[in-house]
């Protein structure tokens, strides 16, 4: 899969007007029916005056080959991010909707409790004043309390989930690293999580987000590995067709033979 193509398909072609003028004869051609200038995604000649102008330093930023193939890795992990956002929404509403009804049934409690008092005083027991119903109203109270954990948990870990998936999409820096980390934080408690129980649904969730994690801190070079940023800058410039022909049109200068 030519991923440049597809990108160009997608997008349309990015071409670009240095101004230095040896630069700019490397990426413009004339041809019988006007001038053509060179994408700097998938490298063909367009026909027509070119998209944008301006020194080779302000030149965009385009994504070919291997990088737009990492962006759309990336991207898919953005939606599956979503995805599990979505999940745990549902939860957390289900949680709520559970709560409610056990808000009502805490009041129901209350409310037939003194219904009981005629009948428990034939047996001589005071409901008002029993252990049993001290506990069951504790439990009904504290029960609500874990509830309200549950779902600050749930709605918690959606939101970071959403901004996980937003980091990603980007292709940003910081987003790779909202990702990595956030992520990181719950690999101890997928680790528990299987230890008290094996599905098949745990498994993959667990593999993705080790594999995510790999894949940003290795190829991405996060956290100062392999050269941290410098390196992944350095890398992404010697990409960029405008970076390649730079070099190629100062070599000829220099009269070296161009690459
Ligand atoms: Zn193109």
């Amino acid at each position: 899969m030519d991923w440049s193509l597809r990108g160009c398909a997608r997008q349309g072609h990015a071409t670009y007007a240095p101004d230095e003028p040896e630069l700019r004869e490397r990426l413009r051609t004339e041809t019988a029916v006007g001038e053509a200038w060179r994408c700097l995604r998938c490298e063909d000649f367009v026909l027509g005056p070119p998209h944008g102008s301006g020194p080779a330093d302000e030149a965009p930023i385009v994504l070919r080959g291997k990088a737009l193939r990492e962006a759309f890795i990336l991207r898919l992990f953005a939606v599956e991010r979503w995805i599990r956002a979505l999940i745990l929404a549902l939860l957390a509403a289900a949680v709520i909707t559970f709560e409610s009804t056990q808000t009502s049934l805490q009041a129901w409690f209350e409310r037939e409790l003194p219904r009981f008092q005629p009948l428990a005083k034939q047996f001589n027991y005071n409901l008002q004043t029993s252990g049993t119903i001290k506990y069951v109203r504790g439990l009904l109270h504290s029960h609500s309390g874990t509830l309200h954990l549950v779902e600050g948990f749930l709605i918690g870990y959606a939101l970071l989930q959403i901004a996980e998936g937003i980091g990603l999409w980007s292709l940003k820096r910081w987003g790779e690293y909202v990702a990595a980390v956030g992520t990181s934080v719950f690999i101890p408690l997928e680790i528990y999580e299987l230890t008290k129980h094996v599905t098949v649904l745990k498994i993959v969730a667990f593999v993705i987000n080790v594999a995510l994690i790999l894949y940003l801190v290795v190829r991405k070079r996060l956290f100062g590995v392999r050269g941290g940023r410098e390196a992944f800058e350095r890398e992404r410039r010697g990409d960029s067709l405008i970076e390649i022909e730079a070099v190629a049109a100062d070599r000829s200068r220099a009269g070296q033979p161009s690459a």
